[in-house]
């Protein structure tokens, strides 16, 4: 079944709020709009009209329009010189509302100013939480909820005492925790589906999705797919590991994985085994968790993480503790360890952002009513009470920060200066000490006073630029047909895609029913290979900018109905709404043996870039997980803990 017009991929239908990349076209976007507008896509939906709360706007979502374009006005050097003082003066500001900053407002409540401290958290977004977002559907009068950003809590044993001890403080138990994903599993398997691969034309010559990958013998699997013969017995004797040639049968396992930390997967597949690069293509997705294309995945990760091409090396499994010396270590090396704990992941129905949305319970109760971790999950958050004037803390949204400095001397000032822009207008707040918990990149914009080789440390890091999108479907009796829940298209436009995990928390429960709707999640990691990996993120974040919503629009129909055309999908039919979370500032930096880092890839030198740039400065200090180089929640909250302990030092 082919879909090639515009028409039969339904692009005329009623997509709520499209927003055009800056500039170029109409823009009716939920970052525009106060809140209380109404959406006229709603009654689509089977909705009524309502006020749309930031987690429920669909179109382009993540950083949202309105949302950066302060913060780049204020790099290409724009200047707020004359800024409304709003007379409020606070015990602490923190810029930045994701879990850092959330956790870092929490933990100086409770250590240092107590629970009448004035706190106000500014944000740039239209919603609190930074990556770890909510997003939600509605139905026939029934929620549909999905992670925006952060997914779930890897390995909560490896928490440290301070990450862990805050999840507990916020109700988090988990040792209740979780079945949900066992019984999604079960479900799937009676449905009898199973990961897929997606071969698209481009790329393998033809569309083809083969499912039960992983499932069924490689040899079955290698013949279904349209891989050329002598690529198809590559395939077999990768995924099997036989016929595989040791390079270096004189050298011991210390020296092999040596060798291997200086070399890229790519060319461990292709040079070293001589694999056929249409195989080697397949494995791109080992570069995903890194945002970038296998040849900047060093070949000892691919190892640690249990890729395919290493049995015959013999070898011999690192210790724990050897893979992670502390969080910052190296993602590769986090991960592998983090896999290894054996650990159940935690997964909420909204990813992460039920710790963002306990966290703000925790601070202003009125703003999100309940008592436990269950009944958080359908908690109706109040946003008119996050900024009110008769509370000790508020949270300001869309509200960017372009100035943090002291009033006075750094070493003897009481107080600090914050000026933010919100609506177009700056306004100013002092206060007696200020977390920095965004990111590193745009402090030395924020505070010209810090030195110059902090400044430097500060910009080191490059963000990875990616993107989930949620595709809320009508129904996804195509993917049963498929045999699928999920499948990886190395080459395509989404890299991968799956149902999301369904589940059952407090009176929440997602549905299991194939004629009944539910998201599909798909992955976009936007990289340019060939360069070291900060240039991937960078080339990769400038494409991100570029790509408009109709643009994602014409690819997720697309790439869906050529995925599952043959099997019932209608992409005019079949998509109710669409919510593309993009992240051009996404995972934090971490290092990376092949490229400009390999001194702070492995250990914990005390000169490593996010050392360097999370020192203190008076009475500002720094959170976010960039202090840590460590893409994960623990890490932000861990960075928060100490960025307050550092300002308590420096209250005095
Ligand atoms: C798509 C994605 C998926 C992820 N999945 C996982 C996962 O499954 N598990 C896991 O453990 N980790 C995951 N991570 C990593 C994890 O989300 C982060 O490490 C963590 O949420 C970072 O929290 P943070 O508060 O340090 O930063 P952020 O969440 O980035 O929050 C910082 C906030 O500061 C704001 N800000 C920046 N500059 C300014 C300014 N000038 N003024 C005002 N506000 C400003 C930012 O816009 C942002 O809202 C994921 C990250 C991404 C991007």
């Amino acid at each position: 079944m082919t879909f090639s017009s515009d028409h039969d991929l339904g692009m005329g239908r009623s997509i709520p709020r499209r927003d055009f990349v800056s500039g170029v076209g109409v823009a009716l976007t939920g970052s525009l709009l106060p809140f209380g507008f109404a959406d006229p896509f709603m009654p689509l939906l089977g909705g009524r009209q309502e006020r749309i709360d930031p987690p429920a706007r669909t179109g382009m979502r993540g950083t949202h329009d309105g949302s950066w374009e302060t913060a780049h006005g204020l790099v290409r050097g724009e200047a707020w010189d004359r800024a409304l003082d709003t007379g409020e003066t606070y015990d602490l500001v923190v810029v930045g509302g994701g879990i850092s900053g959330l956790s870092a407002a929490h933990f100086f409540r409770r250590q240092v100013g107590g629970p009448d401290a004035r706190v106000l958290v500014l944000d740039n977004h239209d919603d609190f939480g930074g990556h770890a977002k909510r997003n939600e559907f509605r139905h026939d009068g029934r929620l549909y909820l999905v992670n925006g950003g952060t997914l779930n809590v890897e390995a909560p044993s490896q928490y440290s005492p301070v990450a862990a001890g805050l999840l507990w403080d916020l109700g988090i138990d988990r040792t209740r925790y979780w079945t949900g994903t066992e019984e999604v599993r079960r479900r799937y398997a009676e449905l009898g589906l199973s990961r897929g691969y997606f071969f698209d034309r481009e790329h393998f010559g033809e569309d083809r999705l083969v499912s039960g990958w992983g499932r069924r013998p490689w040899s079955e699997l290698a013949a279904r797919t349209p891989l050329s013969e002598s690529a198809r017995a590559d395939l077999v004797r990768l995924y099997e590991e036989r016929g595989l040639v040791d390079p270096w049968p004189r050298l011991g396992s210390d020296e092999k994985k040596a060798r291997l930390t200086r070399m890229s997967y790519r060319d461990w597949l292709i040079d070293v085994l001589g694999v056929d690069s249409s195989v080697a293509l397949m494995q791109d997705s080992s570069g995903h968790l890194f945002v970038t294309g296998a040849d900047a995945v060093p070949a000892i990760y691919a190892w640690e993480m249990g890729y395919p091409g290493f049995a015959h090396l013999g070898l011999e499994a690192t210790p724990p503790e050897r893979l992670i010396d502390e969080p910052g270590g190296s993602h590769g090396r986090e991960n592998a360890a983090r896999a290894g704990s054996g650990d159940p992941t935690m997964y909420f129905p909204d990813g992460n952002a039920t710790i963002t949305r306990l966290l703000v319970r925790a601070l202003i109760p009125e703003a999100m009513p309940g008592s436990s971790m269950e009944d958080v999950v359908l908690a109706p958050a109040a946003y008119d009470r996050l900024d009110r004037d008769d509370s000790a803390v508020r949270i300001r949204l869309s509200s960017t920060v372009v100035g943090v400095r002291h009033l006075g001397d750094t070493d003897s000032a009481r107080e600090v200066e914050v000026t933010y822009v919100r609506d177009g207008t700056a306004r100013r707040v002092r206060a007696r000490g200020v977390v920095l918990a965004c990111w590193n990149q745009i402090i030395p914009w924020l505070c010209p006073e810090l030195s110059d080789t902090q400044k430097e440390a500060l910009g080191y890091g490059e963000k990875a630029p990616l993107v989930y999108t949620n595709v809320f479907l009508r129904r996804w009796r195509s993917l049963v047909d498929a045999g699928v829940s999920g499948a990886s298209a190395p080459g395509s436009f989404h890299q991968s895609l799956g149902l999301s995990t369904s589940l059952r928390m407090g009176a929440y429960t997602s549905g299991q029913n194939p004629d009944e709707p539910a998201v599909l999640r798909m992955s976009r990691y936007v990289y340019e290979a060939g360069h070291s990996r900060r240039e991937q993120h960078r080339r990769g974040r400038r494409e991100l900018q570029q790509t408009s919503f109709e643009a994602f629009e014409r690819n997720i129909r697309d790439q869906l109905a050529r995925m599952f055309g043959d099997h019932g999908f209608d992409p005019a039919e079949d998509v109710l709404a669409i919510t593309v979370n993009r992240w051009p500032h996404g995972y934090t930096y971490s290092y990376n043996p092949l490229f400009e880092d390999p001194r702070w890839a492995f250990g914990t030198p005390d000169d490593r870039p996010c050392v360097v740039a999370r020192q203190p400065f008076g009475r500002i200090t720094i959170a976010n997980a960039d202090a840590a180089a460590s893409p994960h929640s623990d890490a932000a909250i861990n960075e928060a803990y100490r960025a307050v302990q550092e300002l308590r030092g420096a209250m005095g």
